[in-house]
């Protein structure tokens, strides 16, 4: 299931998968590319129009290359209308998402935007405050998948951060665990946290 030769992103997208239904309302809160926000809103559209996918990026940039993205890899645009991005931190992502929408999964792809500037990077301070949020937001049976890429710097220090709040859910309410390669020491970490 894990190989050398599939991507992290690919294994986190098989998980989603076992999560999210069709009409489901869920949380991209790193759009980048618009990789991610794609993948999702596959999960979610359906013919009835309720899927919803709510996803936010700290640079303008980024948000307009996942709408280009968005509109060179979907032909419809009622489903296009699907995709609501907000150019802000993660951290507010309560702000935008309806209260009486149940959320099934938060996605968090962290790092920078591969092709864009290196210098903006997801940070551990912001980081921690958008995972509470995002715990606050889900529901039940929900997930939050976050994907943490440690080859580069301060990316240790990020999944020290992701560990340690993972670690401190409590475990009547939550199932949390991470996913690493062994044999590959710098590659990505795929913590994921499901509320019962
Ligand atoms: N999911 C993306 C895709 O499929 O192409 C890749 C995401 S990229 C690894 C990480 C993104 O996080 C960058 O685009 C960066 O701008 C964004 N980012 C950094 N800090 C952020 C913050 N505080 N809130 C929201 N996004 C942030």
């Amino acid at each position: 299931f894990v190989t050398g030769k599939r991507k992290a992103t690919e294994v986190a997208h098989a998980f989603w998968r076992n999560i999210v239904q069709k009409g489901d309302t869920v949380v991209d809160a790193t759009c980048g590319n618009g990789n991610d926000t794609l993948a999702l809103l596959k999960m979610v559209a359906d013919e009835t129009g309720r899927g919803r996918v709510y996803g936010m990026d700290i640079q303008d940039s980024a948000i307009e290359n996942t709408s280009s993205f968005l509109k060179m890899a979907v032909d419809d645009e009622h489903q296009r209308g699907l995709v609501k991005l907000f150019p802000i931190c993660h951290s507010r992502m309560e702000e935008i998402v309806p209260k009486d929408a149940p959320v099934r999964l938060v996605a968090f792809n962290l790092g920078y935007l591969p092709g864009g500037d290196k210098t903006v990077i997801t940070v551990p301070r912001t980081t921690e405050l958008a995972l509470r949020a995002a715990s606050r937001i889900l529901s039940s049976g929900g997930l939050i998948s976050v994907l943490v890429y440690i080859g580069h710097p301060g990316g240790r220090d990020e999944l020290d951060v992701v560990e340690s709040f993972s670690s401190s859910l409590p475990v009547d309410t939550w199932v949390t665990c991470k996913l690493q390669m062994l044999n590959r020491p710098v590659s990505p970490v795929l913590v994921l946290l499901n509320k019962k």
